[in-house]
């Protein structure tokens, strides 16, 4: 089975504090910094881009696709699915996939939504994905201990057989069976807080069970100076939970690609033999 790195493209502030504040440059140092880094080690990531980032950095995600990494969507401008209707979603993920598409010449397949908010409250997002021309979707945390998940989820790989007749395969994010629960290990702020040694080990676990796992990341986890430059103030919490570990999170990475090589999500989600799932709506 397959190891699947993913990139989350967007800027830290914009997509974790206020949708409404703009873009900064140093997102696309960060990602530049990142495609750099993933040159010298030699691999290809799947990056689900946001379109306000691409709008602001269009030779940054030519250059992503250039580089043969795959383009992906992360919607338009991140804002949690369950706050947005069945309308506005279809209109925000054309936005991005017609943006993307019009950038790189190359077919978007895949969508992840912000913060993996596709949740019991924001399923029918499936259908419109499906509907749109989406191949998979890479948005449901069947975990527990996280902001948004749906925990009943299967925990890997589906295809999933839509109310409309439509199917989409369902890349879930990666989670542990510990003590009964499935906890989240696939990145982002669990990989910037577990040491290399577990990360290791529930990657391993995971292949060696003939199971997929699909990692993430952002550009900015790559940045651990990013919270000495804010320009505006931060409540201790919120700089604690968003930036501890930031120092320790590129040679946790480099080590995972080094010994897992990556694979696309899309040629994951392109293998013929998942099982079905009906999910009760
Ligand atoms: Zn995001």
């Amino acid at each position: 089975m397959s190891f699947v790195c993913t990139v989350d493209v967007e800027d830290w502030a914009q997509s974790t504090i206020d949708t409404n504040l703009p873009i900064t440059g140093r997102s696309g140092r960060n990602m530049e910094y990142l495609l750099d880094l993933l040159e010298v080690e030699d691999v290809k990531v799947t990056c689900f881009i946001l379109g306000k980032f691409a709008e602001k950095f269009p030779e940054c995600v030519k250059r992503i696709a250039t580089e043969g990494h795959e383009i992906a969507s992360h919607g338009y401008g991140h804002v949690d699915l369950f706050r947005l209707s069945p309308a506005e979603f279809r209109e925000d993920v054309q936005r991005s996939k017609g943006q993307l598409e019009a950038l790189t010449g190359v077919p978007v397949k895949g969508y992840r939504a912000p913060c993996f908010s596709l949740v019991k409250d924001s399923i029918w997002a499936l259908d419109v994905l499906a509907e749109e021309g989406f191949v998979y979707d890479a948005s449901i945390n069947p975990g527990v201990m996280a902001r948004f998940g749906l925990s009943d989820w299967p925990p890997q790989p589906v295809m999933v057989n839509l109310p409309s007749g439509l199917k989409l395969v369902e890349l879930p994010l990666t989670t542990l069976q510990m003590l009964g629960q499935r906890f989240p290990v696939a990145g982002g702020g669990y990989h910037r807080l577990l040491p290399w040694l577990f990360i290791q080990y529930a990657v391993k676990k995971t292949l060696a069970g003939g199971e997929a796992f699909v990692a993430y990341c952002h550009p900015y986890e790559f940045d651990p100076d990013e919270f000495s430059h804010l320009t505006f103030p931060l409540p201790l919490k919120t700089r604690l939970h968003q930036g501890l570990g930031r120092k320790g999170f590129e040679a946790k990475f480099k080590k995972m690609l080094q010994e897992f090589k990556p694979a696309l999500a899309i040629d994951l989600a392109e293998q013929t033999n998942w099982p079905v799932y009906t999910p009760v709506l």
